[in-house]
């Protein structure tokens, strides 16, 4: 088949949304994708905490109804172009659903989970209803993760003759999970009477995720390894016989950075700009200027740094461990993240003892990320699952070597430099303190070989993680869609 326009349907958007490494996805690809001669195009909801200077260019584009519990609820799709690209974007307003509880009801511990399900119902539910009324037609539908994973069962009950669908999942701990009844009773359809919806998972629950995966005509996921690694019950939460049932299998891309956004030859949010060339001069005036930033006392050792959400899957717990044998060979910690509170205060707890060496920074900062990236010598990112991981990719842009778990994404992109042939990083296999207290040792060791590292550090940003691969390999799985 032949693509030429694709539809982007997803709960977050960069630079509009961002609440994790989907948003980047979401925020590149089709720019990548337009390279290859695909409109690509991105629908996401209006929700009320996008910036006011972000929606200065929106034009009305079409108003609909939709039935949701007997009642008619009145939609309006708005259409502008994704700041500082010329990507057109759609946001589809329904203050009802999308004004207020930022993008997934994060801090609504006791109602979050419900409303997080009925927006993203909702969401799905009227993107199927818009979809065969706009001006423009997609070719292709690819929906990300499961709050869009239900438009292809909605498309199917809504059109005979639907568009192919491809569903991307960035992580399978998100499912979307809940009472059947309770959905049919927001969509008003008698489940029973509808194939597509026919699927419950193991608790009996009717679940996004895995009506995307029995319903897409495409399934894929962000790393050739967790592809593999979700297929078995360690990593498939309860999805993996329906992945294994799908006949085309799953396959892996990775995902690609914005080698614009991340480019330390021109970032302007960086103490010192630096190319492969000047990477150790420009590394540790960045360094410097971080330590002094941050009011750690300054060191000629290496610098460790952390940035990603502080959960149970990034185990970042592991890291307390290592912090005295990195302080002892006189190197800084400096990690920054936020997410489960427990974890928040448990690695808040860990790093006070050493207040002049190391930090940690509790929040979203994306300027402040930027400069830890310049400013490292080291990344750590020791996931207990992976999907892809962006982190370690922009790491290495920045020449920070990253310390990585042997799993998913991270398996397919760092390379031990302890094996022959030389490295980009340092792999350990377990999930324990230990194994990364090892990896750590190692690192401190080769931190005072300065031509390993110099190597090491070449390597790194040699590789190339931009997104016209991945877009290559995207375009391949659409045209395979049917
Ligand atoms: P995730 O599982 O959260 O999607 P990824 O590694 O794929 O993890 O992507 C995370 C992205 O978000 C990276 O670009 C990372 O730098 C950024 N990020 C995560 N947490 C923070 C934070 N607290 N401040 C700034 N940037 C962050």
């Amino acid at each position: 088949m032949t693509v030429k326009n694709v539809l982007f349907v997803a709960s977050e958007a960069s630079p509009l949304v961002k609440v994790g490494g989907l948003a980047d996805v979401v925020g590149a690809l089709p720019g990548a994708l337009k390279n290859l001669a695909v409109d690509a195009r991105i629908l996401i909801p209006k929700y009320g905490t996008i910036p006011n200077d972000h929606l200065s260019n929106l034009q009305s584009l079409l108003r609909a109804v939709v039935d949701w519990q007997g009642r008619k609820i009145s939609v309006e799709l708005f259409v502008s172009a994704l700041p500082g690209t010329d990507t057109i974007l759609y946001l589809l307003d329904a203050p009802e659903f999308f004004a207020d509880g930022g993008v997934y009801y994060e801090h609504d511990e006791k109602n979050g989970a419900r409303l997080a399900m009925e927006r993203f119902v909702f969401f799905s539910w009227a993107v199927a209803h818009i979809i065969p009324k706009l001006p423009w037609q997609p070719d292709l539908i690819h929906c990300h993760d499961w709050h869009t994973a239900a438009i292809p069962a909605f498309l199917s009950m809504i059109e005979e003759r639907a568009q192919p669908t491809v569903l991307t999942i960035h992580n399978i701990e998100g499912q979307g999970k809940w009472t059947p009844d309770d959905v049919f009773g927001w969509l008003n359809v008698q489940g029973k009477n509808v194939p597509p919806l026919h699927f419950r998972d193991q608790s009996g629950n009717l679940n996004l995720l895995q009506l995307g995966i029995r319903n897409a005509s495409v399934v894929n996921t962000v790393s050739p390894t967790y592809a593999h690694e979700i297929l078995t019950s360690a990593y498939g939460l309860g999805l993996e016989s329906d992945l294994g049932q799908r006949s085309g299998g799953v396959s892996g891309i990775v995902n690609g950075i914005d080698y614009q956004a991340f480019n330390p030859a021109a970032d302007a949010t960086i103490f010192a700009k630096y190319d492969a060339t000047t990477a150790a001069v420009g590394k540790v005036a960045n360094k410097r200027a971080l330590l002094a930033e941050l009011e750690l006392e300054s060191s000629g050792g290496p610098l460790f740094v952390a940035v990603g959400r502080f959960t149970g899957q990034k185990g970042v717990d592991l890291i307390p461990d290592s912090l005295s044998d990195i302080v002892q060979a006189g190197g800084r910690v400096v990690l920054l993240g936020s997410g489960v509170p427990q974890v928040e205060q448990a690695i808040a707890a860990a790093v006070a003892p050493f207040p002049k060496y190391c930090r940690v920074i509790v929040k979203f900062d994306a300027k402040l990320a930027q400069r830890m990236y310049a400013a490292a010598d080291f990344f750590l990112m020791p996931s207990r699952f992976e999907p892809c991981g962006l982190g370690q990719l922009i790491a290495m842009r920045y020449g920070a070597l990253p310390i990585v778990r042997d799993t998913g994404g991270l398996h397919d992109t760092v390379h031990d430099l302890r094996r022959r042939g030389g490295g980009t990083g340092l792999v350990f296999g377990p999930a324990t303190a230990v194994a990364l207290q090892t990896a750590v040792s190692d690192a401190l060791r080769i931190f005072n070989q300065p031509d390993t590292m110099k190597a090491a550090r070449q390597r790194a940003m040699d590789q190339d993680f931009s997104w016209s691969r991945s877009a290559q390999d995207y375009l391949n799985l659409y045209t395979n869609a049917k």
